[in-house]
């Protein structure tokens, strides 16, 4: 049986100045690749290649009958990477459209449930979705052919009608949606592992050290790169380049396998606090002393400003980074550790939550401040990549309104005191519950009822 994968980004860094003219050899790579994007973006973003991106091998071979790589002069170890790319963005543009798609339908009104399974239908079957928006005939796969049938049967009126009606808002929808893509990255490529070699070289001082060599547009000349590690990453390694600081940033893909547990049966709601980092619909609480951590990191910034004022022994600078740094370093670690512990007790297979506002809320008061500085980010981010490779969902739920609803009764309590050490308490029935639990609590009620918004997450965007 084949293992599923999850990917997870190295980081490593150039560890002394890069000398200039390979800097700008470099940038000349990079410049070469975002050419090759540009021209792949423009050739196959459109409507009419939506056939061509799955799987992607018409491209790469239309790529290379282009003879762009040879006008470029790039090494295939960059040029096909770059091509990949490219591709890897036309196809996270394409779901995006789709999703958004799927929004404007479920949200139109004037749509038909009937109407609604159609549209849903003909976005999701490939071979029907691009031929609709080419005006080709559709062709569905023999097996999907019954339930097209059957969906097409149950439309209202003159059906070929309607088909075209339907396929005419397919088709606005997605001219509305889709953009033209254009890259200006230009200090960015991939190089193939064939172009690059961890070794061992004298730096600019005459003096060993490890670093990794990399293939340049000039025939047997490798450019060595001294590195701060002697780690060895293998596959597609992704380049930044940073010209201001004669540096360059490694970042290499991890390959871990999914861990499946069989004993994980459970379905919870959480909520996600500034000071108990989650609270499960049961009432358990895992990063309790979340709050006081950022508190002390927060206090922390005030200090040092302090600091500074008095004019201390010690470079206040450095003090107060060192410092803030390690504060840091064990703020995440404990959030990792709560994370884990609460698979580890809950043992779920399913995990509902809130999806929060993209932008808390402006003000400057101290909790204000406190809600730019939190971690919770990284809360999230390490919460959907722990679920990833543990193969637990993580499903966000509609948030509004998700800690003023009675979890028992369902009305919704306008008038809660924000206070964080006062319980909800329901105006209609009297139910009071801890503010977090109630939202918890909520938040696995809607999931079990279908009030889901998503299930996909942004893997592709892990790369860049
Ligand atoms: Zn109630």
């Amino acid at each position: 049986m084949k293992k599923e994968k999850i990917c997870k980004a190295i980081h490593q860094y150039s560890d002394e100045k890069i000398e200039r003219e390979d800097m700008e050899r470099l940038l000349d790579i990079a410049r070469g690749c975002m050419d090759v994007q540009n021209y792949v973006y423009q050739k196959y973003g459109g409507i009419k290649s939506l056939g061509k991106i799955y799987p992607g091998y018409t491209v790469q071979n239309e790529m290379t009958a282009s003879g762009l790589r040879e006008k470029l002069n790039l090494p295939s170890v960059y040029f096909y990477p770059a091509v990949f790319n490219a591709l890897r963005e036309i196809k996270t543009q394409w779901a995006h459209v789709k999703r958004n798609i799927y929004t404007a339908i479920n949200e139109n009104e004037r749509l038909t449930s009937e109407d609604k399974h159609y549209l849903r239908f003909a976005v999701k079957v490939n071979g029907c979705f691009e031929n609709i928006l080419n005006g080709k005939p559709v062709q569905i796969p023999g097996e999907m052919l019954p339930k097209y049938e059957s969906i097409v049967s149950d439309l209202q009126g003159d059906h070929s009608q309607r088909i075209e009606n339907l396929n005419r808002y397919l088709c606005r929808q997605v001219r509305k949606k889709l953009r033209k893509m254009h890259t200006q990255k230009y200090l960015y490529f991939s190089v193939w592992e064939k172009g690059y070699r961890y070794g061992k070289s004298k730096n600019s001082e005459g003096q060993d050290c490890y670093g990794i060599f990399l293939t340049t547009k000039e025939r047997r000349k490798r450019i060595f790169v001294p590195l701060t590690d002697t780690n060895q990453y293998s596959g597609v390694l992704d380049i930044k380049l940073k010209p201001d600081k004669n540096s360059i940033e490694i970042v290499a893909s991890l390959f871990t396998d999914i861990r499946e547990h069989k004993d994980y049966t459970n379905e919870i709601g959480i909520s996600l606090g500034l000071w108990e980092m989650i609270t499960t619909n049961t009432g358990h609480v895992y990063g309790s002393e979340f709050g006081r951590m950022q508190k002390e990191l927060y206090g922390c910034a005030v200090t040092e400003h302090h600091d500074y004022g008095m004019g201390g022994s010690v470079p206040p600078r450095k003090k107060y980074v060192v410092r803030r740094e390690k504060m840091e370093a064990t703020l995440k670690n404990y959030i990792n550790r709560e994370i884990n512990r609460l698979f580890t007790q809950e043992k779920p297979v399913r995990i509902y939550m809130a999806k929060l506002p993209q932008n808390p809320g402006g003000g400057v008061d101290a909790g204000q401040y406190l809600m730019r500085v939190w971690k919770k980010g990284y809360v999230i981010e390490r919460l959907q990549w722990k679920c990833r490779k543990n193969a637990i969902e993580i499903i966000e739920v509609f948030g509004k309104g998700l800690s003023a609803e009675c979890s028992q009764c369902g009305t919704l309590c306008e008038r809660q005191r924000q206070n964080r050490y006062e319980n909800f308490r329901c105006e209609n029935c009297g139910y009071e519950e801890d503010r977090k639990i109630n939202a918890a609590k909520n938040a696995l009620n809607r999931g079990k009822t279908g009030r889901q918004l998503n299930k996909v997450f942004p893997i592709e965007e892990s790369f860049v």
